[in-house]
């Protein structure tokens, strides 16, 4: 027996969220997550950079501190924590001064062996806007930026923003694979209450670090030619 045409149409539109489905799961399976993306290529030196600085004091909280002693205080942690480890850190800034943009880029582009992680707290006009977000522009510290993502939105309960590919001026010009981590809205009173503590401060740091010690570790027991 024929079936009407119309019957095949139906089913077609019946199966097509399957099909989807399918497609989206098999495309992950190859181009998954963290797996998939670029890596950074090995690396021995890890360039922390404290957004802001001096007269240029970054985002006004709510309450508190401002965004540069946010972001002073969080990448001396994680300094401290990757020294621990074994790592050769270089920071951009380990005080209260400013440092222009081209001189923060300048010590990463010296050193051939070197990540550039740069630390900032976010802001935004509307006070509901909240979540931890990673930016990177080249290809090369997409798996990086998706590492830290994934366990910093581990450290407190947040939005999880994601990863974006961003034309920001210390990424556009870094020579060596680069990310910029947003750890929260200081612009927010519920986040900016979580980030003014040290203890979650301690707790992003120490979670950067374990992504960054994870990307490291990928080529260190990888073998030589997927360096
Ligand atoms: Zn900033």
């Amino acid at each position: 027996m024929e079936l009407p045409k119309q019957f095949y149409f139906q089913n077609y539109y019946r199966i097509l969220p399957f099909l989807i489905l399918v497609v989206v799961l098999l495309s992950g399976c190859t181009s998954g997550f963290v797996g998939g993306a670029r890596g950074t290529g090995r690396f021995d030196t890890v360039v922390i950079d404290a957004g802001h600085g001096g007269f240029d004091r970054g985002a006004k909280p709510v309450s508190g501190v401002y965004e540069k002693d946010l972001a002073l205080d969080t990448a001396t942690r994680l300094a401290s924590q990757l020294r621990q480890k074994g790592l050769h850190v270089v920071e951009t800034r380990t005080g209260d001064y400013f440092v222009t943009l081209d001189n923060r880029v300048a010590v990463s582009n010296r050193l051939k062996d070197s990540i550039f992680v740069s630390i900032h707290y976010n802001w935004a006009k509307r006070k509901k806007a909240s979540g931890i977000e990673t930016f990177y522009l080249n290809p090369n510290s997409a798996r990086l930026a998706s590492r830290i993502q994934s366990k910093m939105v581990g450290t407190y309960r947040c939005r999880d923003r994601g990863i974006k590919s961003r034309k920001l001026y210390v990424l556009r010009n870094n020579k060596r694979p680069a990310v910029l981590c947003e750890l929260g809205f200081v612009s927010n009173r519920n986040e900016n209450a979580i980030v003014q503590s040290s203890k979650t401060r301690q707790k992003l740091a120490d979670s950067i670090a374990s992504a960054i010690l994870a990307e490291r570790a990928s080529y260190l027991s990888a073998p030589a030619s997927d360096r």
